[in-house]
């Protein structure tokens, strides 16, 4: 049997029970350890009140708490890293993620400020995919397929280009000159839908729906990967982050 205040082990004494009972033979405390007054001690009401050390009584935050009233004596310690990872043994799930830069000018004509000045900057972004490793291959997706697709598009769409909304009236007269990326435009598909100006939140929405649309149509989303998150960089004191669900 523990002492109620015996220290160097979380596994708090089990001997609850009324301390006070006569002849009682398991709420002694040690005869070779000096009593400690009453006052360290707390009772909380309940038909078997358990008794708690004053340290593992502030370690719990003002006292036992209802729920826990008939278990006293346990302890609930964190769990090993690898069992908050693994499911009888299997790993749940893990994340790789892949990166890549471009430059581009944009405006926000819409917001107040100086974005509404034609302006370029070093954009770059990292994309996060979560799921299952493989056991045949030992790779959660190819990275190689994963760094492709989002470079290519990327370079091909965004790269030395102007990112514009769909109501700029400098769209149809920069278009005429070099390259643009219209977000909010329908003829760009399901991509830009919704996104009416290319602001560092709508890039990284817009890179996550390339992604996710290269994923299901690989195979991969079919096979548990899915896009965990997506975090573009605006400037070195601005960026952006979406989150899959
Ligand atoms: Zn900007």
């Amino acid at each position: 049997m523990h002492s109620l205040f015996s220290e160097g082990t979380s596994d708090v004494s089990d001997s609850f029970g009324d301390p006070f009972a006569p002849n009682s033979n398991i709420h002694h405390y040690p005869t070779d350890r000096p009593q400690p007054p009453l006052s360290h001690l707390a009772l909380p009401r309940g038909p078997h009140p358990p008794l708690r050390t004053v340290r593992h009584l502030r370690r719990t935050g003002g006292g036992v708490p209802p729920h826990r009233a008939g278990r006293p004596d346990r302890v609930r310690r964190p769990r090993p890293l690898a069992h908050r990872h693994c499911r009888k043994g299997r790993i749940v799930s893990q994340t790789v993620a892949v990166r890549h830069t471009w430059e581009a000018g944009h405006r926000l004509p819409h917001l107040d400020g100086k974005c509404q000045s034609l302006h370029g900057h070093s954009w770059s972004v990292e994309v996060t995919v979560a799921g299952p490793i493989a056991p045949s291959t030992g790779v959660l997706v190819e990275f190689a397929a994963l760094k492709k697709h989002l470079r290519s598009w990327v370079d091909t769409h965004l790269d030395h280009g102007l990112m514009l909304g769909v109501d700029d009236p400098l769209l149809e007269l920069l278009a005429a000159h070099g390259k643009t990326y219209p977000f909010g435009a329908p003829t760009h598909g399901a991509y830009t839908a919704g996104l009416l100006w290319p602001t560092v939140e709508n890039v990284a929405t817009l890179l996550a729906r390339v992604m996710i649309d290269h994923l299901c149509s690989t195979g991969e989303e079919q096979r548990g990967v899915r896009l965990a998150r997506v975090d573009v960089q605006e400037t070195a004191v601005n960026h952006a982050t979406w989150r899959g669900q």
